[in-house]
């Protein structure tokens, strides 16, 4: 017994050693791509020299006074991000809006200045406040502004308007308008075309998914492209509508297997894309516990 424990303690240490020796963190090159979007809106994707994701798409966009920068992706990414900037633009960056709490879209706060202003809605930092990575830099990158229901920030071109809906991926997820180009940063409540990522802890609701997805489709005017949180092209405010569509389909056949007694993981077991939503992805992500976790996520709910 006590040689099993030892032994397990050695092989706990070995596999830590084997992580750090895998990727230090000063080996990492990490690569940012630009896709130009309009003449001073841009969106950032990431890639770093082991193949490993940046995080969520951050959108750039130069204001007359300055650079507004939408999420900044996962640790070691602000840097990078803000170094490209630079050459994008010789505007300072002085706003970064968060779309929500998760750490692909945030992390990358604490490297940018302690001038800049940073914009999230009222539940999203709360969620943050609750995140290691702001206690480890002394409250760098942490949220200053909030709002509730809608915000407006600028005006004319420069305008930006900040919408929540209510819950969906999280409890606070944002909606990044910018009206003089008719295009929003949707963050991840949509993204991209597959079966939802609902972080139920942070008040994400799979009940509720569909719903408030039509809510910023109806509630939202004059948009024709978003910019999702994770993929690599723009989608179309229709798009939004199909998506919006899927969610309310993917509930109602959950509901209709827990009606019949099926456990979550027998409905993931048996769940099928329907044949309607031909370019959605029918890989489901692993995160908060996979198909079966969104459909423990609905009982919950429907428990409520
Ligand atoms: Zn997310």
């Amino acid at each position: 017994m006590r040689r099993g424990m030892v032994l397990g303690m050695l092989l706990a240490v070995g596999a830590l050693a084997a992580v750090k020796a895998q990727a230090p963190p000063s080996d990492v090159k990490r690569v940012i791509e630009v896709e130009k979007v309009k003449d001073n809106l841009w969106v950032l994707r990431g890639k770093d020299s082991a193949g490993v994701d940046g995080g969520g798409n951050t959108a750039v966009f130069a204001t007359a006074d300055g650079v507004t920068v939408v999420d900044a992706k996962n640790p070691g990414w602000g840097k990078p991000i803000l170094d490209k900037i630079k050459e994008l633009t010789p505007k300072p960056v002085t706003m970064l809006i968060n779309t929500h709490t998760h750490g692909d879209h945030v992390s990358g706060n604490v490297d940018f200045p302690a001038t800049v202003d940073i914009v999230v809605q009222e539940n999203t930092k709360t969620n943050m406040e609750k995140m290691p990575i702001f206690k480890e830099h002394n409250g760098a990158g942490m949220a200053k502004r909030t709002f509730k229901d809608k915000m407006t920030i600028g005006k004319g071109a420069d305008q930006i308007d900040l919408y929540y809906f209510g819950p969906g991926h999280t409890n606070g997820d944002a909606w990044v308008v910018f009206p003089a180009h008719r295009i929003v940063h949707s963050g991840d409540i949509f993204a991209r075309k597959g079966v939802p990522l609902i972080d139920e802890a942070n008040g994400g609701s799979m009940l509720h998914m569909s719903e408030t997805l039509m809510k910023a489709h109806d509630g939202i005017k004059n948009v024709d492209a978003i910019i999702n949180g994770h993929t690599p092209a723009q989608t179309t405010w229709a798009d939004l509508k199909e998506f919006a569509d899927f969610n309310r389909d993917l509930v109602t056949w959950m509901q209709a297997e827990l009606k019949a007694g099926k456990t979550p993981e027998q409905a993931a077991a048996e769940w099928k894309l329907p044949a309607k939503y031909k370019d959605y992805s029918s890989t489901v992500s692993t995160m908060f516990g996979g198909f079966a976790g969104r459909v423990q996520t609905l009982q919950n709910e429907m428990k409520k």
